[in-house]
């Protein structure tokens, strides 16, 4: 049989693919050499919030006495925590397994690779058997990266974000190379289980490429908290347990590399005029410069979130069905999340020159805020078009601003203008009445 479309890689780019394909009533081949999910599922979002919610819950008991509440002789079980980990993991793998469970698509598990392409169909080796597709979707994802730093190989010490993620004790102390997303969760973790952390980043800030104002709040606390932060500082070698930098040397426990990802390429080796720049390079609808070649996800090297991954996915599918209004993929209302505690959200530009306003007000203008928060700050940013009052960026750090960063996407998505903004109800009360405040 040759299928309509083959897709290596089962994360999130490569089952909603697979499904929306698939549903669509064309045959479908997916192979997945791990757990379906990928990245996401398996060793990254899910997992980490999963660990950070167990941690969540003791830092707020340790930290119940503001509210009134006395919780004594707290303690807990991370072991427990990781089994628990575990069982979300599976339960949603098997829901994704599920999802895949029609007539139309076919998951093979394993290395799949390319043998041959033409303009007409793709050849692909997996298990030792051949497939053959109309198109091809390469949706392989990213690999962590380990920099050339002297004593960072074959080191027992030191572990990268999977490392982390499978121990089943904690580290007594640990130093974390790469103050980025990654880094900062698992910072979050680690020092709301008490474990001494220390945070490397060669950069001048934490979290680079977000609103500065707002990453400095989570500084000042996570400082303020016992979080050693070193900025400007640049790893130089890693000798045994020691950390050492251009700025002195850290003793620790463990050292969690975080400095970033690269785009996974394996099985495409036969693919050899496939263009690729910081990744494979696609155009709006996630085409590659090979006719019937699809890319979607972190192997593109856009933004590596798992959300523009499934985006990107429907936009491929769409185009390839030739679905009528064909839409393109649109980077400009990506949200994005970390989740520190509090947490930080964005959405939008960060631009503050003269030709946007930038609002601003605390986040104790909610009334919800204040009664869930005690003692905590939290800032609401927006960027705004000054002529036409458009809604162009809205930033926040304080809980739980994961949970309505998608209210301003859509008027970002949407080009709200301000008083367009102001016909929105909020639920009241909730924390999210904070956009409805910025708009009065
Ligand atoms: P990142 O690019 O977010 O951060 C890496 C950090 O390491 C940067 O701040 C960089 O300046 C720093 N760095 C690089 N080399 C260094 C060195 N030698 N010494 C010290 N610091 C160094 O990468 P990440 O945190 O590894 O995350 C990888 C990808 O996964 C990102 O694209 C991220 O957006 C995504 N991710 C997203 C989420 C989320 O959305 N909540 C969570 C985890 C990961």
């Amino acid at each position: 049989m040759q299928y309509f479309l083959a897709i290596i890689g089962g994360g999130p780019a490569g089952y909603t693919a697979a499904a929306k394909a698939s549903q669509a009533g064309k045959q479908v081949v997916l192979f997945e050499q791990n757990a379906l999910g990928g990245t996401c599922l398996n060793v990254g979002c899910i997992p980490t919030k999963t660990l950070l919610y167990s941690a969540k819950q003791y830092w707020n008991a340790t930290h119940a006495d503001k509210y009134g509440v006395k919780a004594e002789q707290v303690s807990f079980d991370y072991a427990k925590m990781v089994q628990r980990k575990q069982k979300v993991v599976r339960k949603l793998v098997a829901g994704i397994r599920m999802k895949l469970n029609n007539d139309c698509c076919t998951v093979v598990n394993g290395a799949a690779s390319v043998v041959s392409r033409t303009d007409e169909k793709v050849v692909i080796e997996c298990n030792g058997e051949q497939y053959t597709a109309d198109n091809l979707m390469i949706c392989t994802g990213s690999v962590n990266f380990m920099p050339p730093i002297a004593g960072i190989q074959d080191n027992p010490n030191v572990w990268d974000s999977t490392d982390a993620l499978a121990a089943t004790t904690l580290p007594e102390s640990i130093v974390i190379v790469g103050g980025g997303v990654i880094g900062m969760e698992f910072a979050t973790l680690y020092h709301e289980l008490g474990v001494p952390v220390t945070v490397i980043e060669a950069m001048p800030h934490i979290l680079p490429n977000l609103d500065q104002e707002i990453v400095q709040l989570l500084r000042d606390k996570y400082e303020k908290e016992g979080i050693r932060i070193l900025t400007d500082t640049k790893v130089t070698e890693i000798a045994g347990n020691r950390v050492i930098t251009d700025n002195g040397e850290v003793e620790t426990d463990k050292i969690l590399v975080c400095v970033g990802r690269r785009p996974n390429m394996q099985g495409l080796e036969q693919l050899t005029d496939l263009k690729c720049e910081r990744g494979i390079v696609v155009d709006d609808f996630m085409r590659t410069n090979l006719p019937n070649v699809y890319a979607c996800g972190d192997v593109t090297g856009k933004l590596m979130l798992a959300h523009v991954a499934s985006r990107q996915a429907e936009v491929a599918v769409g185009r390839m069905l030739k679905q009528i209004p064909l839409q393109r993929i649109d980077y400009k209302a990506i949200p994005s999340v970390v989740y520190t505690n509090p947490e930080i959200a964005c959405v939008g530009i960060t631009d503050e020159q003269e030709d946007y306003e930038v609002r601003k007000l605390p986040m104790s203008f909610s009334g919800r805020f204040v009664a869930e928060n005690e003692g905590e700050n939290g800032l609401c940013k927006m960027v705004i078009d000054r002529k036409k009052q458009i809604v162009l960026g809205v930033h926040l750090i304080g809980n739980p601003c994961s949970e309505f960063i998608a209210a301003a996407s859509f008027a970002v998505r949407m080009g709200y203008t301000m008083p367009e903004f102001q016909q929105v109800v909020f639920p009241h009360p909730t924390v999210s009445e904070i956009l409805k405040e910025m708009t009065e």
